[in-house]
């Protein structure tokens, strides 16, 4: 039997999946799992596909090692926990394909050159999605690796909702509406497609909601529209990110209260959205339970600004016949999905409340013109798929 692993590396970590692959099947997801606190005193666990624990481990004194060193370490249990198994590819989310990357792509040393010089869109996430790259190069040069990226299915969107209303020529210079999260809207395109056809041929508002945010306008399938823009920082209030802000803001960060780039760049995406509103937490799950008036406030926020890109996104659409609801908080927090879906009643929105609470697949009520379901999503696995089929067409 054959594997496939799927590496998404971040900043102080690197979630992976491992999955086996039999025939033509759907490949069977063997291990998941996180390396965190990188840079601090790294762990990790990884699980198996029923929740069981297949290991724990915490590197004291490890705060030295380096994403490369703790690769090195994760392989050497794969190769262990795959007991033989030949490993076809690796497969690595990598956030930004810039204007020209559409689909994964096999990588080598022309496309690694292509993805260095998209960094300075992308900061804070490529150069450590280039750099797992790399090590993994490093510690097995012939291993085929497939870079997957999160802008690709947004890439053909109409040109309207690629252009910001900025001197054209800084839009030929790459400054431009890309949107993100791409591997997950691609999941839940293709697991609605299967659910439910009809739906799927419609016009559909994915809402992926976990610490990162966005909202997806789909048009049988397709994105046509996005609430992230050029970065990850655009659209919705997230759990450390403030999401659409008024630009004046930031001039006036800088020219009057004095703060360098660095540290508005912290301040917006470190410090700002749920945590920085709450002053408690990042944390949906803690900040539902917790007493604080300000919490409340965050949560409040955070559906209310939903609820007002869903309008965004259903004037992209000319309307909606479906919203799914993904990630983190779109699929556990039924508190936080009834907010917005009250706010949504006036475009048809009509929850069945006892479903909602139990997060069952479908949620509407009877009779609700759109469609509501919560559908959890697994970028792990599009990004095995892709691997999958890159490698079989033999392709680059
Ligand atoms: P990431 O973007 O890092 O992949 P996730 O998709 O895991 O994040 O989402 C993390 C968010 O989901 C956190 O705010 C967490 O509190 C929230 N979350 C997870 N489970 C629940 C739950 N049962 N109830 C409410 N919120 C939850």
């Amino acid at each position: 039997m054959k594997a496939v692993v799927s590496l998404n590396a971040g900043s102080s970590s690197i979630k992976f999946a491992l999955f086996t692959l039999d025939g033509a099947g759907e490949p069977g997801r063997s291990a998941a799992g996180k390396i965190e606190k990188i840079g601090i005193e790294p762990t990790l666990v990884a699980t198996s596909a029923d929740g069981a624990v297949l290991i724990e481990r915490t590197w004291r004194d490890g705060a030295g090692l380096t994403h490369a060193d703790l690769l090195k370490d994760l392989f050497a249990w794969a190769v262990d926990h795959l007991e033989g198994r030949e490993v076809i590819a690796i497969g690595h989310r990598v956030v930004h394909g810039g204007s020209r990357f559409a689909e994964p792509r096999r990588v080598d040393d022309g496309l690694l050159a292509a993805l260095e010089q998209l960094c300075p869109l992308a900061p804070l996430h490529q150069p450590h999605n280039l750099a797992a790259i790399r090590a993994v190069s490093a510690l097995s040069p012939e291993l085929p690796q497939v870079a997957c990226f999160d802008t690709a299915f947004h890439h053909d969107k109409p040109a309207v909702a690629s252009r910001l209303a900025l001197p054209r020529l800084l839009h030929d210079q790459g400054v431009r509406r890309y949107g993100f999260h791409g591997l997950s809207y691609e999941y839940i395109a293709a697991e609605l497609q299967r659910i439910d056809p009809g739906l799927a041929a419609g016009r559909v508002i994915a809402a992926h909601l976990g610490n990162g945010a966005s909202l997806c306008a789909m048009k049988a399938g397709k994105s046509i529209d996005t609430t992230m823009g050029f970065t990850a920082l655009d659209g919705l209030m997230m759990g450390t990110r403030c999401g659409s802000l008024d630009p004046g803001v930031v001039l006036y960060l800088q020219a009057q209260m004095g703060m360098d780039v660095g540290q508005v760049e912290e301040l917006l995406y470190s410090r700002s959205g749920l945590l920085g509103v709450s002053g408690v937490s990042s944390d949906m799950r803690l900040l539902s339970a917790s007493a604080s008036p300000e919490a409340a406030e965050a949560i409040e926020l955070f559906a209310w600004r939903a609820a007002r890109e869903f309008g965004a996104m259903a004037s992209s659409l000319g309307g909606v016949d479906a919203i799914v609801f993904t990630a983190g908080i779109g699929e556990n927090a039924a508190l936080v999905r009834r907010d917005i879906c009250a706010r949504l009643e006036w475009i048809g929105v009509e929850l069945d409340d006892a479903a909602n609470a139990r997060s069952l697949q479908r949620i509407d009520a009877k009779g609700s013109r759109v469609a509501v379901l919560v559908i959890p999503t697994d970028e792990e696995r599009m990004i095995a798929k892709h691997s999958i089929s890159l490698i079989a067409r033999g392709a680059s």
